[in-house]
């Protein structure tokens, strides 16, 4: 029967006298100062094996990692630990494999470039500096010492890293929330909250350039307006419109745009809409809803259920441009307007006009 695997204990794995011990040491620890390699245990226990110089291969891996690079990469560590380190007694100690495997992830983890971790190091350098006071190592105490500083400074450098970052994060979000509101003001209406005329123009070319089909335009435009302005004032218009624009907000449906298009006329970008009776339906909506509006007078408290709109649209067709597709829809609001204002009127489609 074989024997029981068990993990290697870390006198195999460093057989070596103290005084050998503190001789390889202590031409490890230059060597990473000297490359800048970050002082944590495993970087120590490579850097080590380096010394011995019993891995061929590893040194000249080690060699061509810090010629190659400025750094030396975590990933590259831990990778060069498990396959020169602990693989061999990796092989004869599988059932200790995955928690050695573990334990290197957690040491990685734990001195990674964190600033918690420099901290836990510092404090374990710093008990490591007194239990090292003794005469055989001679000048260990000082290039450790030198770590210890270095640390420091590394910590040091991460707080004001962090501290800026933090800042510079700030004002990222401090400017993306005045460029969104720069963006809004742009494109917004101020009066009634829907895009203005020249958003408008832009998002119908966008929809026609991408794809006609399924795109219609409903145009609207208030009745009577100049006579409702020159009755009850400037002011109460501007509270008409507002509404309408509110009343579009609400019932748009999935992905339609509503705009001003200028004083009293608003325009409904429809995507999806293949069919005049859906168009049809939508306008003959809005348009009752606005019949609906019930506006108080704020001085006499009396109510106003006198406002209405015409409405024109339009169903994109093969060939359209936004001049085009606008005309027709026009034109259908001006029937609309001529055959007594308040309703829906269709425009006249290509094919039917060519028939
Ligand atoms: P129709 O039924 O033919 O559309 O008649 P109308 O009076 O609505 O049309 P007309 O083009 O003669 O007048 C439009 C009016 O809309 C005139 C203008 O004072 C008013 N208007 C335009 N912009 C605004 C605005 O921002 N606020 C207010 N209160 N009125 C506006
Ligand atoms: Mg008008
Ligand atoms: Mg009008």
């Amino acid at each position: 029967m074989s024997q029981p695997t068990k993990a290697p204990s870390i006198l195999e794995l460093y057989p070596e006298e103290t005084r050998e011990s503190a001789s390889l040491l202590k031409q490890a620890v230059p060597l990473m100062m000297r490359h800048d390699i970050p002082p944590n245990p495993l970087h120590y226990a490579l850097w080590y094996t380096y010394s011995k110089g019993q891995e061929p291969e590893l040194n000249r891996r080690m060699d061509k990692i810090v010629k190659d690079f400025d750094s030396f990469p975590p990933e590259t560590a831990t990778k060069l630990f498990r396959d020169y380190i602990i693989r061999g007694e990796l092989e004869e100690a599988r059932a200790g494999q995955q928690q050695v495997i573990e334990l290197v992830d957690d040491i990685e983890d734990e001195v990674s470039h964190s600033v918690i971790g420099s901290h836990n190091y510092q404090a374990s350098l710093e008990q490591g500096l007194a239990a090292l006071q003794e005469p055989i190592i001679d000048d260990l105490p000082t290039v450790l010492s030198e770590l210890q500083q270095s640390t420091q400074l590394m910590q040091d450098q991460q707080e004001k890293f962090l501290y800026r970052l933090r800042a510079a994060q700030n004002e990222i979000q401090h400017l993306r929330g005045q460029l969104e509101r720069a963006h809004l003001a742009a494109t917004l209406d101020s009066l009634t909250r829907v895009f203005n005329r020249h958003a408008f123009t832009r998002l119908l070319e966008q929809a026609l350039s991408s794809d006609h089909q399924g795109v219609a335009l409903v145009m609207l435009d208030i009745d009577h307006f100049k006579q409702f302005n020159d009755q009850y004032g400037h002011p109460l218009g501007d509270r008409v419109l507002q509404h309408v624009g509110q009343l579009l907000r609400d019932l748009l449906p999935p992905r339609a745009i509503a705009a001003r298009y200028g004083g009293e006329e608003f325009c409904v970008i429809l995507r999806e809409c293949f069919d005049s009776a859906s168009a049809h339906a939508f306008a003959e909506l809005l348009r009752l809803k606005i019949q609906s509006l019930r506006i108080k007078v704020r001085r006499t408290d009396q109510v106003l259920d006198s406002v209405t709109a015409s409405f024109g649209f339009a169903l994109a067709e093969a060939g359209d441009n936004l001049e085009s597709l606008l005309t027709r829809a026009d034109d259908a609001l001006y029937q609309a307007k001529r055959n007594g204002r308040n309703q829906v009127h269709p425009a006249t489609t290509e094919s039917a006009l060519s028939a």
